[in-house]
């Protein structure tokens, strides 16, 4: 039997195993049989040692100017651009996506490095005038301090990439905690940033459960700011932990995005953009098309080209160049889809493809379904409330595009929406009224740059936003700064009016 790799926690600059002495397997989704290797089931005491390396580079890493630690993510785009093919590679291993959407998930991560380092000649303040004359007013950003970071499996490195470098680029130090099903590309990850010189304690990986890893990491005193994306459930847990010791947190959860298509849409692209919306990543991305609203004129049409395509699709192991869709990323998350295939029956919507397990052949070693389309959904059904997580679409019909919006904005979630028209006023409207961090025009509800922020109203947020400029406010604390050289004392707040 070849020897399996066992992969160890980094803590202080050291690759070191945990305390508890046990590890965890990772299996390939597509083919279970392929163990790709053992990781640290780590505990609390793993944690207390990352936290506290984390707290000891502080001082030393906050110091060094904002230029020279974005040089050092530079280097890192660098060799994340070096590393982009095997990266990939192992990504697709681990948690089954494609390979041209592993390769993506990495250049998001070379993207973010380019854009963090650019940052660090800026990192702006403000200059303001002073009331009082002879005096300067302004204000910085200062780091915050040592940053947890708990990540999902769907975005491997994207999303680690999205909270590290940042916070990093800011200053802090970090921990980063991954998805159980994804720990290799945060070893990756990790290895590329001591490769570009992350000096010692400034870069923490700690591998293992929510439970066992989350749970003590974001409870840890020491730790000033904590970094989650994942499900909302879990969110809410790990927002009401925070607010016992006052931690700034920034929730990044679940999604229910829709598409809205117009009758005067170009349904060509329209059907592009639905098939790539919703069966991309397996359907398991929080940006994911779950809904498809369509007006009525040209509801019957679209659907039969829509189930058409998404039977076509060719599903298999994402190795495979001539695959179009992977499999799910465990059998658990396949088991969770499939009981809303049985949900969608139960409540009347119309299963017009797909919604079984596809185990033929080599297929039957992995995770795999069909892509599912429903139609006749309404939107009081689970179907069309709820966050499945795999590739099953939810087809509702409307009669306008105010019931479209109506429709669009009836859910918990508010990440992603988009809407194929041509007609420039109605887009203009759609997204105005559409009540979600990220609006798309003509172009799927996939499809985020880092340069702008990345966020989403209601459930699938708290207000923060990761990528852009915006996510600076999460990793720094603002510091006013008031200069006085008159040489007096000068009394601000002291109504002079009233004096004189
Ligand atoms: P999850 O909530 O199960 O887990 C996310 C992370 O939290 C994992 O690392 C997990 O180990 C950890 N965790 C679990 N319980 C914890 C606890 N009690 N304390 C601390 N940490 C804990 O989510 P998932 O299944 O990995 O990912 C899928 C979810 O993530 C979906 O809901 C999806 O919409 C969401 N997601 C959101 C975004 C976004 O930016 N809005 C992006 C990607 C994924």
């Amino acid at each position: 039997m070849a020897s399996i790799p066992t992969y160890k926690n980094y803590i202080g600059g050291h690759w070191v195993v945990s305390r508890s002495g046990e590890t965890f397997e990772n299996r390939n989704p597509a083919d279970e049989r392929e163990l790709i290797g053992l990781f640290q089931r780590s505990n609390a005491a793993d944690v207390d040692d990352a936290v506290e390396a984390a707290a000891r580079a502080f001082p030393e890493w906050s110091h060094r100017p904002a230029p020279k630690r974005a040089e050092l993510l530079y280097r890192l785009g660098e060799i994340l651009r070096r590393l982009k093919d095997p990266f990939a590679r192992d990504m697709t291993r681990e948690m089954g996506k494609v390979l041209k959407e592993t390769g993506g998930d990495v250049q998001e991560a070379i993207d973010t490095a380019y854009y963090a380092a650019g940052e660090g000649r800026r990192l702006f303040g403000q200059t303001v005038p002073a009331e009082l004359p002879d005096k300067f007013a302004m204000s910085v950003r200062s780091p915050v301090g040592v940053a947890a970071l708990v990540t999902p499996w769907n975005f491997p490195m994207a999303i680690p990439s999205w909270k590290l470098l940042p916070a990093l680029l800011c200053g802090n130090t970090v921990v980063l905690k991954p998805a159980t099903d994804t720990p290799l590309s945060s070893v990756n990850f990790v290895k590329a940033c001591e490769e570009a010189g992350v000096p010692a304690g400034v870069v923490n990986l700690v591998t293992g459960s929510g439970s066992a890893v989350g749970t003590p990491l974001i409870e840890h005193a020491q730790v000033r700011v904590v970094s989650f994306t994942g499900s909302t459930e879990v969110g809410r847990d790990v927002n009401r932990s925070c607010a016992q010791t006052f931690k700034r947190v920034s929730l990044e959860m679940g999604g229910k995005n829709v598409q809205i298509v117009l009758a005067d849409a170009d349904l060509d692209l329209a059907l592009e953009g639905a098939l790539w919306g919703s069966f991309g990543t397996t359907g398991q991305r929080c940006t994911a098309t779950s809904r498809l609203v369509l007006e009525r004129g040209i509801a019957r049409a679209f659907t039969e080209r829509f189930v058409a395509r998404a039977r076509a699709l060719r599903v298999g192991p994402g190795l495979d160049p001539s695959s179009e869709m992977g499999p799910l990323v465990n059998r658990a998350q396949r088991e969770r889809v499939l009981d809303y295939v049985e949900v969608g029956k139960k409540e009347g919507a119309k299963l017009l493809s797909g919604g079984n397990t596809l185990d033929g052949g080599e297929l039957r070693h992995g995770a795999f379904m069909e892509p599912t389309v429903f139609g006749d959904v309404t939107p009081s059904m689970r179907l069309a409330r709820e966050e499945i997580f795999g590739p099953v679409a939810s087809l509702i019909s409307v009669a306008d595009l105010d019931e479209a919006l109506a429709v669009a904005n009836d859910t918990a979630y508010g990440l992603s929406a988009s809407i194929y028209t041509r007609d420039v006023n109605k887009a203009f409207h759609a997204m105005r009224e559409l009540d979600t961090g990220i609006v798309y025009v003509n172009a799927p509800t996939i499809g985020a740059e880092v340069q702008l922020p990345f966020g989403g109203t209601k459930q699938t947020g708290n207000g923060h936003r990761e990528a852009g400029s915006q996510v600076l406010d999460l990793y720094t604390e603002w510091k006013s700064v008031y200069v006085d050289f008159s040489g007096r004392l000068q009394r601000a707040q002291i109504d002079t009016e009233a004096e004189s």
